[in-house]
């Protein structure tokens, strides 16, 4: 999502004669992009613009724009510990970041600048913003608001757009993306929609809520090849107890009905785990270990619970750091080899893959693929996998 946001905030900035550079010493402004889902990504974009103190005071002809969740949460208070701070621009006012330019008066008419070629095959196109859900240990609804559609037309006209650029994998956007939905519309419908825009090879979606992952969602994957067999779908716990504490919405039975269900149709699956959530009991965290080994996930991302400001869980008790890290330590070690048996389960068998570089690419389960001969990037090859090296797939083609 921040991608997705970056990139819309960049278009205002080459509207606006600037152009993207890799280089901090030769900018002349920098468009901070931040995450606050966790105090630890807060704070790493935080010290970044304290660094930024020096070299704003090298050339005070120099823009910082502090964007996005974290600049939402604290506002314009930021200016008071970081007075060289030019604009904050929160996650909420994307829309009104054009707006937020001109009227700061640090711009003036330049000749808007060409997007630099387009560097990879996937193109990422919101369909909603926000959330509706209260889990109680997010600030993710606080900081970016109630859910708000976009509607159908628009994103079909984004995603032609992107796929008349070369961008042949569209990814979808949302917090709960695939609670999309519009008048006689389901999510199912915009992915056959937008599957079928010319030049689209593969469509992805991220996140899914696994309430939403419905009979009809199901029906729509199973006809139609060009949805990606692969989900990033957030479990954050194997407890019903805990699950309901953090007002998730579904219980241990119904997410490993999902799992199931999605196993079934080939899916590989990532997910979201979090660990030490505060009443997280040992019986709880044992659940959590035996959702894993049953569902052989291809990745899960683990992470410690961080407790934000303003949300329920926030005022609960935490239980001994000590423990916390125990349970992390447990789990990631059982997480370390998920990739590499997923990698090796997928020998001998058909993949379509999508090229990225003439002879690199993902297949439709995320898996990176090597081939042996070469073909056009944005082009869907299909072989067969014939052994495995690491995380990587070699093929017979
Ligand atoms: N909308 C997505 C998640 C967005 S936040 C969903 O509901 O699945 C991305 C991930 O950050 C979550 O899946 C969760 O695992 C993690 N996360 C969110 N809040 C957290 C917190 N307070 N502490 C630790 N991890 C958190
Ligand atoms: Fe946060 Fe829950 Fe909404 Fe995901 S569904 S963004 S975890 S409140």
């Amino acid at each position: 999502m921040n991608i997705a946001d970056s990139e819309e905030m960049a278009a205002h900035l080459l509207e606006r004669g600037y152009v993207p550079t890799e280089n901090l010493d030769e900018a002349d402004l920098a468009l901070i992009n931040t995450c606050t889902v966790r105090d630890h990504a807060e704070h790493r974009a935080l010290s970044f613009l304290g660094r930024l103190r020096k070299w704003k005071r090298e050339n005070p002809a120099r823009i910082i724009i502090f964007a996005g969740c974290a600049a939402q949460r604290l506002g314009e208070k930021l200016k008071k510990t970081f007075p060289f701070l030019d604009l904050v621009s929160g996650a909420k006012d994307i829309d009104q970041f054009a707006q937020l330019l001109d009227k700061s008066g640090l711009f003036h008419a330049e000749k808007a600048q060409t997007p630099a070629g387009q560097k990879s095959v996937t193109g990422y196109v919101t369909i909603m913003r926000g959330c509706d859900f209260k889990c109680s240990y997010c600030i993710v609804p606080s900081v970016r608001g109630p859910v708000q559609c976009l509607p159908s037309a628009e994103i079909l006209k984004n995603a032609t757009q992107k796929a008349a650029q070369g961008y042949s994998e569209i990814v979808l956007l949302g917090q709960t993306v695939n609670a999309w939905k519009e008048d006689g519309k389901t999510f199912a419908d915009l992915l056959n929609d937008v599957s079928a825009v010319k030049g689209v090879e593969r469509v992805r979606f991220v996140s899914p809520h696994p309430i939403f992952i419905t009979p009809d969602f199901l029906k729509a994957v199973e006809n139609n090849p060009k949805i990606a067999r692969h989900i990033h779908l957030p479990v954050q716990s194997g407890s019903t107890k805990v699950l309901q504490e953090m007002k998730r919405g579904y219980t241990r039975e119904i997410l490993l009905e999902k799992l199931d269900a999605l196993k079934e149709r080939g899916f590989a699956i990532s997910t979201d785990i979090i660990v030490g959530f505060p009443t997280e009991t040992e019986a709880d965290f044992q659940q959590t270990l035996s959702l894993v080994d049953r569902v052989h996930f291809s990745a899960a991302y683990c992470f410690k619970y961080s407790p934000r400001q303003g949300t329920p869980a926030a005022e609960m008790t935490l239980f001994p750091e000590k423990i916390l890290e125990e349970r992390l330590d447990i789990l990631l070690n059982k997480v370390k080899g998920l990739a590499e048996s997923a990698y090796r389960a997928q020998i001998g068998k058909p993949v379509q893959i999508l090229m990225e570089s003439p002879t690199k690419g993902r297949t439709s389960d995320n898996f990176w693929a090597q081939t042996c001969q070469t073909y056009p990037v944005g082009t869907v090859v299909n072989t067969e996998v014939l052994s495995v090296e690491d995380t990587l797939l070699l093929t017979r083609d």
